[in-house]
């Protein structure tokens, strides 16, 4: 039996302010377009994952393990068809010996951290709280390949999944059996020149204000997802960092497949944060999501 357990701070939220913050569904509308922060469910890694630079094996061998954090979707109500960024896991997770997959990736994952995710929280559930049938769901953008962003695909057999190609073929601690049998992704990997300090990126949009950026270096083609507004944008960092923290510190802590290039791509964020107006919401951020979705009454 699984304890459900979440960070006291989102318990303390008080559920005057949306009647779905009590299940982690945060809402922000911007241009009249629904933007929601959704928990699906929790992870916890080694500390060392997450504050020293050893590799997986060494990480292996710290026995502290971090506090809670949670896995965050992404969902833009867009009028072009509803966006989700990154699927979260399943319920089936939350017990380490069910995860798919075996090999040497399969042994990681399963020692690396420890999934919490009960079937009312996952993605699909929560989804249907906020009135969203998954079938409904026009696009699904995945960040890349780990567990706690592709497990929940299960769920959009009907949408347009887009990976980048190359995460595709060279995948990083992939465990094998992650996809379900109907998966046919649409790969890209021809990016379009959009200038500024990304250089290239593919727009999702006809209106060209939602568009995936590459953010190298935790996996080989991670990606991340902008989307545009008259006010600020929104960047979906995926796991480009662990936290708004790392990305001002330059910090790249953990298991990255290539850490000079996470490291790079920091930098370029920041000079994009630099320039513009930037909502920063890596995936396990708490902190960063409520700055976000939940601003200080002025
Ligand atoms: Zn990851
Ligand atoms: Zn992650």
């Amino acid at each position: 039996m699984v304890q459900r357990s979440q960070p006291v701070d989102l318990l303390t939220v008080p559920p005057s302010i949306s009647p779905l913050v009590e299940h982690g569904i945060f809402t922000r509308v911007v241009d009249n377009i629904k933007i929601h922060a959704i928990t699906c469910g929790w992870i916890k890694y080694r500390n060392a994952h997450i504050h020293s630079v050893l590799g997986p094996y060494l990480v292996l061998l710290d026995p502290t393990w971090s506090d809670w954090v949670p896995i965050f979707s992404w969902v833009i109500e867009h009028p072009e068809g509803t966006i989700v960024v990154d699927t979260g896991e399943t319920s089936r997770a939350s017990r380490p010996e069910a995860l798919k997959g075996g090999g040497m990736n399969g042994w990681l994952n399963k020692h690396l951290a420890r999934i919490n995710i009960d079937k009312s929280n996952d993605l699909s559930a929560q989804l249907r709280l906020l009135g969203i049938h998954p079938d409904n769901v026009r696009w699904v953008v995945l960040t890349h390949l780990h567990l706690d962003h592709a497990g929940g695909l299960e769920y959009f057999p009907k949408s347009e999944i887009i990976v980048s190609h190359q995460e595709y073929v060279r995948p990083y601690a992939f465990v094998e059996g992650v996809y379900p049998a109907w998966f046919n992704p649409k790969l890209i990997g021809h990016y379009d020149d959009i200038g500024g300090e990304f250089e290239q990126g593919h727009v999702l949009t006809r209106a060209g204000d939602v568009v995936i950026v590459p953010t190298p270096g935790h996996t080989l083609s991670h990606q991340s997802v902008m989307f545009k507004t008259s006010g600020p944008t929104f960047f979906f960092a995926g796991d480009a960092c662990f936290s708004s923290a790392h990305l001002q510190s330059g910090f790249v802590p953990g298991i990255n497949v290539d850490r000079a290039m996470a490291r790079k791509t920091l930098d370029r964020i920041r000079e994009f944060a630099r320039n513009n107006d930037v909502v920063f919401l890596p995936s396990h951020d708490i902190r960063a999501m409520k700055a976000a979705f939940m601003p200080e009454p002025a």
